[in-house]
């Protein structure tokens, strides 16, 4: 199932390099990942599918992993999966991401794995079921990040 993504280009200053630099801004998109960062807009987690072999992958590429073809849609992910690996970070290398915090690679049910954040929680396990939660960016966009399921 492939959803109707709007395909309106980030404006100003996208593939400008680092944006602003200020607290909370994203990386900017390029014209394979703007529908992924248009749809954390509306808190919807995008997967690209292969419309030739079927296989999902993240994050967006020009080709598909699986079979080399070209022809790539999206789904949307249901938010859920397992913690794959996780450490927590208690020396920050920059102000803007107080320490401690946790960055963890989480599979998700449909297969693809995110290096993401775990937040809410302190015990955190490998194979620990979390959920989609989104961090918001300065600009109105969000990033994944993951919360224990159930809390
Ligand atoms: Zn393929």
């Amino acid at each position: 199932m492939s959803d109707a993504v709007r395909s309106s280009p980030t404006s100003g200053a996208a593939g400008s390099g680092p944006a602003s630099g200020a607290a909370g801004s994203g990386p900017a998109g390029d014209e394979i990942t703007a529908p992924w960062w248009e749809a954390t807009r509306e808190g919807r987690l995008l997967l690209q599918c292969c419309l030739a072999c079927g296989h999902t992958q993240h994050y967006p590429r020009a080709l598909c992993t699986g079979c080399g073809g070209t022809d790539l849609g999206w789904r949307e992910s249901a938010g859920r999966g397992s913690v794959d690996s996780y450490t927590v970070v208690h020396r920050s290398p920059s102000p803007e991401h107080p320490a401690p915090y946790v960055v963890a690679r989480v599979r998700l049910d449909e297969g693809p794995v995110l290096l993401t954040n775990l937040i809410g929680a302190t015990d955190w396990r490998c194979d620990q079921r979390v959920r989609l939660a989104w961090r918001e960016l300065d600009d109105g966009r969000r990033l994944p990040v993951f919360v224990s399921d159930p809390p």
